[in-house]
């Protein structure tokens, strides 16, 4: 099966549509790795985009947050606004279809988990040392997730040995044979320094993963998260992907 694997939409319909084109024809299925909302000006609209698709899809901190199962007191206040803004904003479809996604799911040989599979919706895995806990904490070949909103790959090549690996882009790379943790970055709010939407299509019949990048109107999402009056840190960001 094709699989199109993207994580931390947050809201940003512009982002989300501009990933689905560039995509178009190349998967069966989407693979969501969680925060669908929270920062964008468009929460329930992305929520209905997805449903529109065959897909499975984990929760995040944010989409935690806005239902209430976390503390808002966890993150910095331009988040909080941003969290604030959202429960005020979305409909109660989207509130139940969020409500009812796991942070955590086996789906064939990948642990989808949004953050960690030790910690799945809280944990970052930045560093070859986070990631080398992790291995110890799923039991499948690979593990995907999301949550720090960059691209990464991780590979134990030998039970001591943690490699991380710099994505290459539009160049597919064969999984078979060692362990991968790996994250497709951020579709909605990119933070390495590239702004374009970020994205992932794996093959699961030849088990093969190649990493994508999109560029998508940032000035359209700007201009609606200035409507709604988001912080202007917030909307800033954007241009820049950090
Ligand atoms: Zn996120």
């Amino acid at each position: 099966m094709r699989v199109l694997v993207i994580s931390d939409i947050h809201a940003n319909l512009a982002a989300f549509e501009a990933v689905l084109a560039d995509a178009a024809g190349s998967w069966d299925q989407i693979w969501f790795l969680g925060d669908l909302i929270g920062y964008g000006p468009d929460p329930n609209e992305c929520v209905a985009l997805l449903r529109q698709h065959d897909h499975i899809g984990l929760s995040g901190n944010h989409d935690w947050a806005v239902l209430g199962k976390l503390d808002l007191h966890t993150f910095n206040y331009e988040a909080q606004k941003a969290i604030q803004w959202t429960q005020d904003a979305i409909s109660e479809e989207t509130r139940e279809y969020l409500d009812s996604l796991p942070s955590k799911l086996l789906q064939e040989s990948f642990t989808l988990a949004h953050a960690s599979p030790r910690q799945p919706v809280w944990e970052y895995i930045l560093d070859t040392h986070t990631a080398t806990v992790n291995f110890d904490h799923f039991t499948t070949p690979y593990c995907l997730v999301g949550h720090t909103h960059i691209p990464s790959l991780f590979a134990a090549e030998d039970r001591e040995v943690i490699v991380s690996y710099v994505p290459m882009y539009n160049t597919p790379i064969s999984l078979n044979g060692i362990r991968y943790i790996i994250n497709p970055g951020s579709v909605g709010q990119p933070r390495d320094s590239d702004p374009r939407a970020a994205y992932g299509l794996l093959d699961t019949d030849s088990m093969t993963w190649q990493y994508r990048r999109v560029a998508y109107p940032v000035s359209q999402t700007q201009e609606r998260m200035h409507k709604i009056d988001m912080p202007v840190r917030l909307i800033r960001r954007l241009e820049f992907g950090l």
